[in-house]
């Protein structure tokens, strides 16, 4: 027998006897495999066993927070209440124990301590605070994401002579606060949910809040009648709903932004939503209220207006205004009377950020005022503040992997997981929404059982394909972080200071924690990943290890969201309409694309061509004082489709951000005028600009040329005309994915000529309209091939990703190089070839436009007025 097939006292170790813990044992019996759970607690329940403070109870409805895998439950237990209280809730989950006779399987009362992987056995071994090892195959960590709490960082804490709870750790017995002088530290949901509860008992109670929380009404009581009654019309249904929707809760998507309504709309829109009760309501109320501050703003002040209608005394109401971070970006709460408690006499506010605490003394609490300090006195002090959240329960054992690594040295700089139930080094070790996964931005009780059902489903591929080890690879595991920042960069969340963002605990890395990208879709990646093949891991048995490498989605997520939506839209190919097709569908297309942002002013006027056409142009003038940098852009559409107006949103994008004027000057096109008709019409318009630069407020000497695709190729060609034909003086050129070249066979166009929008089918059709083959070597169209590159201007050039054009972006950018020119180059990553210019549409290109508008500063040396 060799080490690895050594036999495991089990074949899993669970840890964790809550929510996920439960539900583990159970899916793990059906399967046949032999489980065990450690549960430090002495009885199951989670969360819902620890929590036991008054007022406690569930933020998301009982009838979305509950198991789904168990349909019998739907008849045999009723909830008394849309939000639960805890001692319901853990009544449930005892029920749900008993039903399927789980506790036979739980060790209670037993922390595990320590995990070590055994690399010769493939086996964990599981230490535990009874001096026990365990040995198992796969160890699931189903230690929840807010079970450890966070150390009471406060002076003198432990001094206190009077009585001291932790809500996280409330006595199991009854706790009575009537005749009491009580201070409560912190105003998080569990403080805002017992605050109400607390006051009506205490003599006096006074809360000590550092930072307000945006909280808002549950109107609980019975599940509403509309609730019950589309829940009860299918609940299968509902259920399926709820797995494919973005908060695991089914809701209406909404589809417009709160800036482009009404403030009457608005209004109305945020009164619903206050009065639906739910923390999802208010954050979906508009599509961009997590992603725009200014749209933000408008539901942060409706929530701020509330606050102080419903605050008697107008200091307290604003000291519990929350003004510093975006609403929704720290979790909402649900409270039941909150800020009325504000309004007893026996209730104060002091806030931390103008009076911060001292110390806790023996008496109560200090705090320093402007004269010094002043003492607060108290029978009991209740601390609510909060965990160390979804990594603390998980980094506070000693697991060491592969080649001795601890996890939490690993994680030194944050969590590093593979769609957030495996981490590099940690074979067979499983994490129940572990960071990077929806986990607490979603209705949890889904999102475990959506984790539950994938790992049981891979640890059964598994034994069936014979295999005995999985591990994702580095590049795999890279990728997900690099995909769940990405995502994060796209909201408002990394602006808050919040456990979210491990900003609540002293000295824990600031990184986004949870995966912002939605259960649907994160479910469908989850999917997508054991389709292909189990995608990014490493698997291996007896007969040898299989690496799967790669990286599930390397697309910058709203671009993804894009590409996925134009394949909804099941639009006919443009290569297969005629080019006045296509023209009209680009500009049906441009129609519907947001506007770019207000410019100082807009011209339209002509200036004569190369062939003494007219030739219009339209002109985008910055607010601040004249005169300016003059940039010309030629736009892009394959030399066939577009005109000066139709990349509007990017010239003005361009002239906010660069302070320059933007002269979008049309072309001919093809196949009306072929070759060379369109770049000739380039250059004469960039020589009578020139020409007329104080006409145009421009600046003498400082003239640049930009442009996007073929538009790109035009002001390549136009530069190197200046240089060879007596000037103008470019003083720079930008020139965002340029078509260079005529060759189709360099890799880019193999590995991206298909499924991002611009495919290899329609450069063809581009080219076809615009040059005979023949002409194509000329440099005028395949600027790349000019004889030499020496002498031209500098150049910024971006170039996408995935772009059949990146890498004759790329080599015009090393050529360039060679030539002695000054090049900036950028590769936008994860970007396709028509995401960079969708302003207003797409937020990852906005650092890559901000980096565009930085190279035309540099290209005028007096520089532009900032
Ligand atoms: P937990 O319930 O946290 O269970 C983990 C268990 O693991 C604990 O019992 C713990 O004792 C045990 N454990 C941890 N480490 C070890 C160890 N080393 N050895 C042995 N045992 C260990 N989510 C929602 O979606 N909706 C809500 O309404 C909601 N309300 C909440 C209210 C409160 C007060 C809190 C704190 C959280 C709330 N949550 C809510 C989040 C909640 O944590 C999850 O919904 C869910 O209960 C988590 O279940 P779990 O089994 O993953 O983890
Ligand atoms: P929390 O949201 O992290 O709140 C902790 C509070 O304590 C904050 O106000 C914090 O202030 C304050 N605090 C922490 N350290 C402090 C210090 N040294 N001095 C002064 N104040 C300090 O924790 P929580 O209320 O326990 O909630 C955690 C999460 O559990 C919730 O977000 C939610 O997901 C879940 N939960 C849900 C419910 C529910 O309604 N179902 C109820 C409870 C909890 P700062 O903000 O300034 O750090």
């Amino acid at each position: 027998m060799n080490e690895q097939s050594r036999s495991p006292e089990f074949d899993v170790v669970v840890v964790g006897a809550g929510v996920a813990g439960l539900y583990l044992l159970h899916r793990l019996r059906e399967m046949g495999v032999t489980a065990v759970a450690f549960e430090s607690g002495d009885d199951v329940g989670g969360t819902w066993y620890w929590n036991r403070y008054p007022g406690a109870r569930c933020d998301v409805q009982s009838i979305d927070y509950s198991y789904s895998w168990d349909t019998e439950l739907d008849e045999q237990w009723e909830w008394s209440e849309r939000y639960a209280t805890q001692p319901e809730i853990l009544r449930y989950l005892g029920f749900v124990a008993d039903k399927h006779d789980l506790r036979r399987d739980i060790r209670f009362s037993t922390r595990v301590d320590g995990a070590v992987w055994n690399d010769a056995t493939s086996l964990w071994e599981i230490a535990t605070d009874d001096g026990a090892t365990t040995t198992c195959r796969y160890y699931v960590m189903a230690t929840g994401c807010l079970s450890v709490m966070k150390d009471a960082d406060i002076a003198g804490v432990g001094t206190f002579d009077g009585e001291v709870y932790y809500t996280g750790r409330w006595p199991h017995e009854e706790v009575d606060f009537t005749g009491k002088r009580v201070g409560v530290i912190g105003t998080g949901s569990s403080a805002i949910q017992s605050i109400p509860i607390i006051a009506s008992q205490a003599d006096e109670l006074t809360i000590f809040q550092r930072t307000p929380n945006f909280s808002i009404p549950a109107y609980n009581g019975p599940v509403r009648p509309a609730d019950a009654a589309r829940i009860n019309a299918d609940r299968a249904a509902y259920r399926e709903e709820a797995r494919w929707s973005s908060s695991g809760v089914p809701r209406e998507v909404a589809e417009l932004s709160a800036l482009e309504v009404t403030e009457e709309v608005r209004q109305e829109r945020y009164e619903r939503a206050w009065q639906e009760g739910t923390i999802f309501s208010l954050m979906g109320a508009f599509n961009d209220i997590l992603t725009n501050a200014d749209a933000n703003d408008t539901a942060a002040e409706f929530v701020r207006n509330k606050i102080r209608s419903i605050v008697d005394d107008p200091v307290t109401a604003e000291a519990l205004c929350p003004k510093t971070y975006p609403l929704g970006t720290k979790r909402l709460c649900l409270d039941s009377g909150y800020y009325a408690t504000f309004n007893q006499p026996h209730v104060r506010l002091v806030d931390l950020r103008e009076n911060p605490i001292q110390s806790i003394t023996g008496a109560g609490i200090d705090v320093v005022t402007a004269d010094g300090a002043t003492s607060y006195e108290f029978d009991a002090i209740v601390f609510a503040t909060g965990f160390d959240a979804m990594t603390g329960a998980i980094v506070s054992v000693d697991i060491t992997g592969r080649d001795g690594v601890q996890l939490r040295d690993r994680w030194a700089d944050g969590p590093h997981t593979y769609l957030g139930v495996m981490s590099v080094g940690f074979p067979n070790l499983f994490m129940v929404t572990g960071p990077q996964s929806p986990s607490v931005l979603s209705n949890m009780a889904l999102s475990i059982e959506q984790h539950v059902d994938w790992i049981c489903d891979t640890i059964e591929h598994l034994r069936t394909d014979g295999k005995a080890v999985i591990e994702p690879t580095p590049v795999a595991e890279a990728g997900w972080v690099r995909h769940s920042n990405d995502f994060a960069d796209l909201t408002l969340f990394p602006q808050a200071n919040s456990w979210y963002m491990g900003a609540n605990v002293p000295g824990k890395p600031r990184v986004v924690l949870p995966y912002l990208g939605g259960v649907d879709r994160y479910r469908k990646t989850c999917d997508q990943v054991v389709e292909r093949g189990y995608l990014g891991f490493e698997v291996s048995g007896e007969e040898g290890t299989e690496v799967n490498d790669g990286v599930i989605i390397q697309l910058q997520p709203d671009v993804g969201i894009m590409i996925e939506f134009m394949e909804e839209l099941a639009l006919p190919p443009m290569d297969s309409m005629s080019p006045v097709e296509a023209r009209a569908f680009s500009e049906a297309m441009a129609a519907e694309s947001p506007a770019g942002p207000d410019v100082g002013q807009v011209l339209d006027g002509t200036l004569p061509g190369a062939d003494g056409n007219d030739l219009d142009f339209r002109l985008y003038r910055p607010a601040e004082q004249g005169p300016h940098p003059i940039v010309i852009y030629f736009h892009g559409g394959g030399w066939v489709i577009g005109n000066a107006t139709s990349d509007d949103a990017l010239c003005r994008d361009l002239c906010v951000r660069s302070g320059a004027v933007i002269v979008s000057v049309d072309y001919r096109h093809a196949p009306e005028a072929r070759f060379p008709a369109a770049p000739d019409d380039g250059f004469a318009a960039v020589r009578w600009i020139a020409d007329h630069v104080d006409d145009f407020g421009g600046v003498p000497g400082q003239l640049a040329v930009a442009g996007w695709s073929a538009g790109a190729n035009i002001a390549a060609v136009v530069t190197q005309r200046a240089r060879d034909e007596g000037g103008p003086e470019i003083s720079g050129q930008l020139l965002l994915t340029p078509v260079t070249d005529c060759d189709f066979t360099r890799p880019s166009y193999t590995e991206n000529g298909d499924g991002y929008i611009l495919t290899t089918a329609l450069m063809t059709w581009f080219w076809d309209h615009y040059a005979d083959v023949a002409d194509r070597d000329d440099p005028r169209a395949s600027p790349l091939r000019a004889e030499s590159l020496a002498g031209l201007p500098p150049a910024m050039i971006v170039t996408c990703e995935f772009d059949p054009l990146r890498d004759e972006g790329e080599a015009y950018a090393a050529a360039l190089a060679d030539a002695g020119v000054d090049v900036r180059h950028r590769r936008a990553r994860g970007q396709i070839h028509t995401s960079v210019p969708a302003v207003n549409a797409l937020l990852s290109g906005v650092s890559v436009r901000g980096e565009m508008a930085d190279a035309l500063r540099g290209f005028f040396p007096a520089g532009v007025p900032a």
